[in-house]
């Protein structure tokens, strides 16, 4: 029997990416899949995007991998570049497209004996500090970079901006200024949009957008959910009911003996915990669907389990479909019971969970 489960829907996915588009129709979409697509599995999704994407990317070199073997051929963008000759070489070979961020990266393009040639990013430092060029070495580490034999068509501009998920924040008005001021004098395409730019910033269409999180229906932004902003949720993480018990007034329940019941009710005992990703430090009183009902979460989050409080009149039975995050239970408010984001909580699913794939556009 299947326990832990994420099902992913993949025509929630593409209407995201529809959605992403309408907003910056002149952007060619680079659908960002690192961290195994935010948890959500970079494989499939990757398949489930390609013939609507101009590219994905990806934060390591061995992420990338994963999607060539698996057979997807659409030009790979590595995030933060390569680490070390070897990769270069490989990288150059399977036709990714690494940003290049500093010198060293630099030296092992030169240095490579591979023969073939892919695209390249510069990376510009226009805020984030993080990595990257300073806008001053931007135009001769691009001269520098066209000389290269390995350098194929292009070499592109990108940079991130820090502050995007902030309403009106000066810093994303600074960043975009130093941006186009680092660039306007040189030939290439460039890309500054995350999630949040390309929901609210019309001004910061550029050649290519890379969308992350809101591909998966999650907002940026604090406060809100995705469906504010015509989001679908992708993930919905499920488990099962395998106890209901009768929970007497005054007893205490699992680890610490944390909750002790006001009245008699039932109890319903979950197959998930944190050994799957659901947080330890998940508080009672966090919303859990049991049959479509929101249920209060019980006592403290165990490895395997986790208990929720059904209700003295429940008619619930071991088996019952619980669903943890996901449609109709977003996973934005969760996280911020915990002190994070959503994208933290997709991420740190475990290999523990199934993830299934569905086309249902609800
Ligand atoms: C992760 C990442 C993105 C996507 O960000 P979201 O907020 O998930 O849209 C875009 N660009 C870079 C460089 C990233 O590292």
């Amino acid at each position: 029997m299947v326990t832990a489960e994420a099902v992913v829907d993949l025509a929630a996915l593409r209407n995201n990416l529809a959605r992403l588009k309408s907003c910056q129709p002149d952007s060619k979409m680079v659908a960002v899949v690192k961290g195994n697509a935010y948890g959500h599995g970079s494989v499939e999704v990757s398949r489930a995007l390609n013939e609507w994407v101009d590219s994905f990317a990806v934060a390591r070199f061995e992420e990338a991998v994963v999607l060539r073997h698996a057979g997807i051929s659409k030009p790979i963008v590595l995030l933060e570049g390569c680490f070390d000759q070897d990769e270069t070489d490989q990288a150059i070979a399977l036709n990714f497209q690494p940003v290049i961020q500093n010198d060293e990266q630099i030296a092992w393009i030169r240095q490579s004996l591979v023969t073939e040639k892919t695209n390249f990013w510069l990376k510009v430092d226009t805020g984030m500090h993080r990595l990257g060029f300073s806008l001053e070495e931007i135009a001769d580490k691009h001269r520098e970079l066209l000389k290269l034999a390995a350098v194929d068509s292009f070499v592109g501009f990108v940079s991130h901006l820090s502050c995007a998920d902030e309403q009106d924040s000066s810093r994303t008005d600074e960043q975009l200024a130093h941006f186009i001021e680092a660039t306007k004098t040189l030939v290439g395409p460039r890309s500054l949009a995350n999630s949040a730019a390309l929901l609210t910033r019309r001004d910061i269409a550029f050649d290519k957008a890379r969308p992350g999180i809101a591909l998966y229906g999650v907002t940026p932004f604090a406060g809100r959910c995705g469906q504010d902003e015509q989001l679908e949720p992708v993930m919905t993480l499920k488990s099962k009911l395998i106890a209901v018990r009768d929970h007497k007034k005054g007893e205490p329940v699992g680890y610490g003996g944390l909750w002790q019941s006001q009245s008699d009710t039932r109890l319903g005992v979950v197959a998930i915990g944190y050994g799957d990703g659901y947080p330890r430090t998940m508080p009672t009183g966090t919303p859990v669907l049991v049959n479509g009902r929101k249920v209060p979460l019980v006592g403290r989050v165990s490895m395997d389990m986790l208990t929720v409080d059904l209700g003295a009149q429940a008619s619930d039975r071991v088996g019952d479909e619980v669903i943890l995050w996901g449609k109709g239970n977003p996973v934005e408010p969760l996280a911020e019971r915990v002190g994070t984001i959503g994208y933290e909580l997709l991420i740190q699913l475990t290999s523990r969970v199934k993830r299934t794939y569905i086309e249902s556009a609800s």
